[in-house]
């Protein structure tokens, strides 16, 4: 009883002081797994590192003092990061706990209350997710049916909205396809707001946004270690101009990247050949599970420079799909109802070659019901 009552004061109370757009958001759902699934859902790596290395990380982990606070400045990993990806002296590097975090702060940075976020669409979600976190105006411009970039259509929007930032994810998620340079170019040249690149998935890929540095004022990179084996330590990155990261480092809490996170990722760097190894192995099944998904002729699926591949149901439900799949133990994403390009999309995250092996028998069995 007492409970009750304390229950109903907080909601009374959260209900008269929390924004009532935040009351009005679902939070950011992420499924629970359990042990045995096999997971291909969040476009991990799903590599261990040979067991020396895993040995060696250990071993450096020793060293670390936890309590003592981290390095806020990252000085050592930024030198670890230039020369490990070839980042020149002219441009600055920050860190983010993942590149969500510096898709917020750089959004805080140039928000306000007639700012425009401006995204191509179908996107990643979190672009749209932090424009509403921030109470600024997003403006989602669909891709054509190919998934191609619309550019007239966003010369369009960036002429009428002026927009303050515009992402464009290359390759895109959940497409897996890049835009090309020039269209990106066509876009940077007519807006007077930031483009961030996302180049999450250039691991994958042989586009690089990075020479678009030299050619403009108001072009950033942001990439992530995520997807090549380091999703759990959360670290994503910006390269650009120190005019921008200055600013956008005034925003960053002193201690986001935390003992472990720096120590693990300078030690991964030092070993970045095994990582670009895997990144290899990724690209090459990606290839063999691409041509075995598109042997069934009651499904589409789409090229992708990403480490995931998009696929359609021609004949099923591809949410039924999805949830059948998961009841064999084999959890992938379903796109459908997330975007009126998606419907009956699902998302597969390239596995092993047994993980692919185990997905391609499952859903055979499924599509052929
Ligand atoms: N950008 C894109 C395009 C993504 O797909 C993702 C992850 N799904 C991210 C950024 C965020 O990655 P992280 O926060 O793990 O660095």
């Amino acid at each position: 009883m007492a409970s009750d009552n304390r229950k109903q004061a907080v909601s009374a109370r959260v209900e008269r002081w929390v924004r009532t757009d935040v009351q009005a958001l679902k939070a950011y759902h992420v499924p629970a797994i359990e042990e045995h699934v096999i997971k291909l859902d969040a476009m991990e790596n799903p590599y261990h590192w040979p067991s020396a290395m895993q040995q060696a990380w250990l071993d450096a982990l020793q060293q670390i003092h936890v309590n003592r606070y981290p390095d806020a400045d990252c000085s050592q990993l930024k030198q670890a990061f230039r020369e490990a990806f070839h980042v020149a002296e002219d441009y600055e590097l920050l860190f983010g706990n993942g590149s969500d975090e510096l898709i917020q702060l750089l959004a805080m940075a140039v928000a306000g209350p007639k700012r425009t976020i401006l995204a191509p669409e179908p996107s990643f979600v979190m672009y749209k997710m932090i424009a509403q976190f921030l109470q600024m105006n997003y403006v989602g411009i669909p891709l054509g049916t190919d998934f191609s970039l619309d550019v007239s259509a966003m010369l369009k929007a960036i002429e009428t909205h002026n927009p303050a930032l515009i992402f464009l994810a290359q390759p895109n998620n959940p497409t897996g396809n890049v835009f090309g340079e020039e269209k990106i170019r066509r876009i940077i040249e007519a807006t007077s707001g930031l483009v961030v690149i996302d180049e999450a998935y250039t691991a994958f890929s042989s586009s690089d946004g990075y020479p678009l540095l030299a050619d403009y004022s108001n072009v950033v990179i942001m990439r992530t270690l995520s997807k090549v084996g380091l999703a759990g330590l959360r670290l994503g990155y910006l390269i650009g101009h120190p005019g921008w990261l200055e600013e956008v480092n005034k925003l960053r809490l002193p201690y986001n990247i935390n003992v472990l996170t720096q120590a693990s990722t300078a030690f991964a760097l030092q070993h970045v050949d095994e990582l670009f190894k895997q990144t290899a192995q990724i690209c090459a099944d990606r290839e063999l599970l691409k041509e075995r998904l598109s042997a069934f002729d009651n499904l589409h699926v789409w090229p992708s420079e990403a480490n995931f591949l998009l696929c359609r149901t021609l004949e099923h439900d591809a949410a039924e799909i999805q949830r059948l799949l998961l009841a064999r133990g084999v959890l992938i994403k379903s796109l459908h109802g997330s975007h009126p390009l998606l419907n009956n999309c699902l998302r597969i995250t390239v596995g092993t070659p047994n993980e692919n092996e185990v997905l391609l028998r499952e859903l055979a069995a499924l599509l052929a019901s």
